[in-house]
């Protein structure tokens, strides 16, 4: 996999500046995230510092306000290391707040082979380059609703940088007006559902499937969560919002029962369908989109 400099980072991202949604500009976020430069993005490492100032500039080139603070880099301590998570605001005339967020860290490295890097492309540059892309689709987009885009870290070991986030006593005043969190996961392979289609987690939990897919393209659909016994609803991030009342689900399109690449060193650019996820992230963004016009509120069944 080709080596990125600091330099041609920076590059990129200088030429992104403009940026609408595009394709092309999506996939470059992945390979960025996902390139050995990066060293498997692990919790407390300097590569993983570096991955959070790269979409904390995309937010910056958005206009995106800095959720807490001045900076959009949200640090934590844990167990002796410093993390950070990255947050950025697209304030709106209401305070009501729709989220989206997927977590950036990975798995690091190890010593074994000739491949050292867990470049971990679906697990979760795939979801972090759908944040990073959907902040360019809503740039020129108005919208009445407040918006906000998460990156977060520590995933890996156990959702500690999203806990870390809501008990942040700063940023835990924006959670009794978030309507909705949209967490995405490995949304870089075609589904069992097929093309264009994700599952969501705990998807009978609330109305939300059926809202998006009500106001969905015709190629974007939500699906019902395939592998419930798998409890994946409890295992990533959304669960630390659901934990304060926040509408939050898990999006993802990895095939559970069929995939080679989960945790693995293969986990690389080549395994990302980006014809498919480009289509997820747009229709997750006109889903969105249309909702927020509508003034639609998801809401917990019963
Ligand atoms: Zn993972």
């Amino acid at each position: 996999m080709k080596k990125y400099t600091l330099l041609a980072i920076g590059l990129l991202a200088f030429n992104q500046a403009n940026a609408q949604y595009s394709k092309e500009n999506q996939k470059k976020y992945v390979e960025e995230l996902a390139s050995d430069a990066m060293q498997g993005r692990k919790f407390g490492t300097p590569e993983n510092r570096l991955a959070a100032e790269l979409i904390a500039e995309k937010f910056k080139q958005n206009k995106l306000k800095p959720c807490v603070g001045d900076s959009y880099l949200i640090e934590f301590e844990y167990k002796g290391k410093t993390g950070q998570n990255v947050c950025g605001i697209k304030e709106g005339k209401s305070s009501d707040i729709y989220a989206v967020g997927a977590h950036f860290d990975h798995v690091g490295t190890d010593d074994k082979g000739d491949d050292k890097v867990f470049n971990g492309a679906d697990d979760n540059a795939s979801g972090t380059s759908a944040v990073m892309a959907l902040s360019d689709y809503f740039k020129n987009k108005k919208v009445k609703q407040t918006m906000m885009f998460m990156a977060f870290d520590a995933e890996e070991i156990g959702l500690i940088g999203s806990k870390m986030l809501v008990e942040n006593t700063d940023f835990q005043s924006y959670l009794p007006n978030m309507k909705v969190m949209l967490n995405l996961e490995m949304i870089g392979t075609v589904s069992a559902f097929g093309e264009g289609k994700v599952y969501m987690t705990g998807s009978d939990r609330s109305d939300l499937m059926n809202l998006m897919n009500n106001n969905s393209t015709k190629t974007f659909k939500v699906e019902n969560d395939p592998y419930l016994q798998q409890q994946l609803f409890y295992r990533s991030d959304n669960v630390n919002f659901v934990n304060h009342k926040v509408v939050s689900h898990a999006l993802s399109s990895v095939n559970m029962e069929n995939q080679h690449h989960y945790h693995q060193k293969n986990d690389e650019v080549s395994v990302i369908n980006f014809e498919n996820l480009s289509e997820i992230t747009q229709g997750i963004g006109h889903s969105l989109y249309e909702m927020m016009k509508k003034n639609i509120q998801p809401k917990y069944n019963n």
